[in-house]
């Protein structure tokens, strides 16, 4: 079974990271796409946010990376993917995710929405959270890999 796991990864975190890591586990191939979507103004470039993943999952032989402008279930299609794959951290991403994993159902029916719950320890993680505390000088050494931790420093430290 393929699984594709979309996001604006933007940067990725290890609490995404986790996810790929237990998904690599379950399916035969997990694609990681990226949301090039630019009018969210991300602080990375879809390139830079693909270069930054594929350097932290070299070591999964059964993950891939791409990136898509579009809906996600016409990507799925695409790559004859089955599985959607998104991560659950609290009560407010559960509306969200079940609002769009009904949409998505209403869509394409083949194709199904599986939920990994965060690993206890990265359920307060998130990009916007990691961007902030890096914009105002703290520490994001131990939220994210370290090649992007350097990334992150230096973009703020241009601002
Ligand atoms: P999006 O903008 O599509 O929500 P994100 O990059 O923020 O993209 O997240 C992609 C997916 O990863 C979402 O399903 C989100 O819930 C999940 N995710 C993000 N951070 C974590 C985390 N710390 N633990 C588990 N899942 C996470």
């Amino acid at each position: 079974m393929i699984a594709i796991y979309p996001g604006s990864f933007d940067p990725i975190t290890l609490g995404h990271l986790d996810i790929i890591k237990r998904g690599s586990l379950l399916f035969e191939k997990v694609i990681v796409v990226v949301a090039a979507n630019p009018n969210k103004r991300p602080l990375f470039s879809a390139d830079k946010r693909i270069e930054q993943i594929q350097a932290a999952v070299s070591p999964l032989f059964n993950v891939e990376i791409d990136s898509f402008d579009g809906l996600t279930v016409t990507y799925a299609r695409m790559k004859q993917a089955q599985v959607l794959l998104r991560g659950l951290r609290v009560l407010s991403d559960f509306e969200k995710e079940l609002q769009m994993a009904h949409t998505n159902k209403t869509l394409a029916d083949d194709l199904e929405t599986v939920f990994l719950a965060t690993s206890t320890e990265y359920g307060f993680l998130s990009s916007s959270l990691v961007k902030e505390i890096a914009q105002y000088g703290g520490s994001i050494d131990h939220l994210v890999p370290q090649h992007v931790a350097r990334d992150i420093y230096r973009c703020y430290a241009k601002t």
